[in-house]
């Protein structure tokens, strides 16, 4: 069977600023290395999850959850200008 619920193969660690993803769960005040590349301090405060997705880890996360990308132009004609 290949039905069984599988958990997301990525998690979202708010730091430095911006939510990034990580291939693994990162304690508070841990520093870790994101899917972007970049390594970061977790901070899971309140506000942090406010902060801006980082585009870069988004897309990553896209990728490993085998979820296509939502193109800007498919928006009902927003422009999120999310292109880096
Ligand atoms: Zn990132």
């Amino acid at each position: 069977m290949s039905t069984a619920w599988r958990p997301h193969p990525f998690h979202w660690v708010p730091a430095d600023g911006q939510r990034h993803a990580s291939h693994g769960r990162v304690a508070d005040g841990d520093s870790s290395r994101m899917l972007c590349g970049e390594y970061a301090v977790a901070f899971y405060g309140v506000t942090a999850w406010l902060w801006a997705t980082c585009v870069t880890c988004n897309i990553a996360a896209h990728e490993l959850a085998g979820v296509p990308m939502v193109r800007a132009g498919h928006l009902e004609g927003r422009s999120v200008g999310a292109e880096a």
